[in-house]
């Protein structure tokens, strides 16, 4: 008996599993739409204008690479906190937030689920059913156990509203819930302003604490109207955790930018809590890594590149409008008689496309189309190139 004899093979990462299926595959037409990247109309990862301007000025500065603070780049978690909470939100005057960069999205998540589970060990945390693939096992192997609550309505291809409200209603207080902010993975299936505020109403009722994951801002209407949830649960409630990613708005996947933050009831509760989370990075990785950040706090600190931004991720949202609406057109137009709107009602890089585990088998064999086998498409993969070849596989199956 050694260390290793009771080690199991763990399961393969479902998505990197159609990835290299997709890289094994010979035929010329294939087609990758099981990623939950980015892509522009050629089918390349960009590189923002904005991002190349502030690292010409990165490299111009000449900087050595120092450590940064445990907490992170000052610059970028002033700049974050701007953007994720509105420059004039009566939290941030209050000074009631706490802001500490973080290692993407995913290490926001987990420095939040480690806070958590250090100060509220006996909570229970609550995804939607279904929830990106990561939230569930990144929160049970921070030790919590993890249920979910209704979401997705297959009949219409929205939101199963009753039934979530409806298990938000019974659930103990500081019981944690997980929400996406915007653009849900993998859904693409979002709560309306109506919806939100009885949420908001119920989280306040039953006291539970609610986590906002934000990872695509800006994704489905504009970075002020996407944000629009953080800042009503905030300026209505504490605590409220939030998680944001900045890998899709500015394209920056392998930097790793995000950060977490959390609202709390007043300035000293804030502090406290800045310190805890200090403890909690310091212990992990000490501190986080400088590039991703500078160049994210230079384009948000300087007019004229947040303007590009702006401007470029406009482009990207406008690019997967366009794709929905003609993914739903052409399938209208092969499959007479089918409603295919629900496509164009979808928030963000995803849609949950109805077509079943055996339909996503036979795109794969068949037309070398690859697709995550729960149906979900990345309409951000869909290109002019691209899409009548898969609307010609889509329709041959349906
Ligand atoms: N949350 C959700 C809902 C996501 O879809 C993702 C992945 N894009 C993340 C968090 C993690 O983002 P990151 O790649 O920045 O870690």
């Amino acid at each position: 008996e050694t260390l290793f004899t009771a080690i199991p093979m763990a399961p393969r990462d479902p998505i990197l599993g159609i990835t290299e299926a997709f890289h094994a595959d010979t035929n010329p037409n294939k087609i990758n739409l099981g990623v939950g990247v980015y892509y522009d109309d050629n089918g390349k990862v960009p590189l923002l204008k904005c991002v190349q301007e502030a690292e010409k000025r990165i490299t111009a500065q000449g900087s050595p690479h120092t450590y940064l603070p445990i907490d992170g780049l000052p610059l970028y978690d002033n700049a974050v906190q701007k953007l994720v909470f509105g420059e004039d939100n009566i939290v941030l005057k209050e000074k009631r937030a706490a802001t500490v960069q973080a290692i993407g999205g995913t290490g926001a998540l987990k420095i939040g689920a480690d806070f958590l589970k250090r100060f509220s060990p006996d909570s229970q945390v609550w995804i939607s059913n279904p929830s990106w693939e990561n939230h569930r096992a990144l929160f049970e192997y921070a030790g919590f156990k993890v249920n979910t609550y209704p979401y997705y309505d297959p009949a219409s291809h929205g939101v199963d509203f009753n039934g979530m409200i409806g298990t938000l209603k019974t659930l103990p207080a500081r019981s944690v819930v997980i929400l996406h902010a915007c653009c849900h993975n993998p859904t693409g299936a979002d709560l309306s302003d109506a919806q939100w505020d009885e949420v908001i109403e119920v989280v306040r009722d039953r006291k539970l604490i609610p986590f906002l994951d934000m990872a695509y801002q800006g994704f489905s209407e504009g970075i002020e109207s996407d944000g629009q949830i953080v800042r009503r649960f905030s300026q209505r409630y504490s605590p409220v955790l939030v998680s944001n990613s900045f890998s899709k708005s500015f394209s920056l996947y392998g930097e790793r930018v995000g950060a977490f933050s959390i609202v709390a009831g007043n300035a000293d509760e804030a502090s406290r809590t800045l310190s805890q989370l200090k403890r909690i990075i310091r212990t992990n990785y000490s501190n986080p890594p400088i590039y991703g950040a500078k160049i994210v706090a230079t384009v948000l600190s300087t007019p004229e590149l947040h303007q590009m931004w702006e401007n470029e991720l406009t482009g990207m949202r406008v690019r997967i409008h366009e794709m929905r609406h003609k993914l739903a057109d052409e399938l209208t137009a092969r499959k007479y008689g089918e409603d295919f709107s629900f496509i164009t009602r979808q928030n963000g890089m995803f849609s949950y496309s109805g077509l079943s585990a055996e339909q996503v088998e036979r795109l794969k064999n068949e037309f070398s189309v690859y697709i995550v086998s729960t149906g979900r498409i990345c309409v951000a993969a869909l290109n002019s190139h691209n899409l009548n070849y898969v609307v010609d596989a889509i329709a041959k199956i349906l």
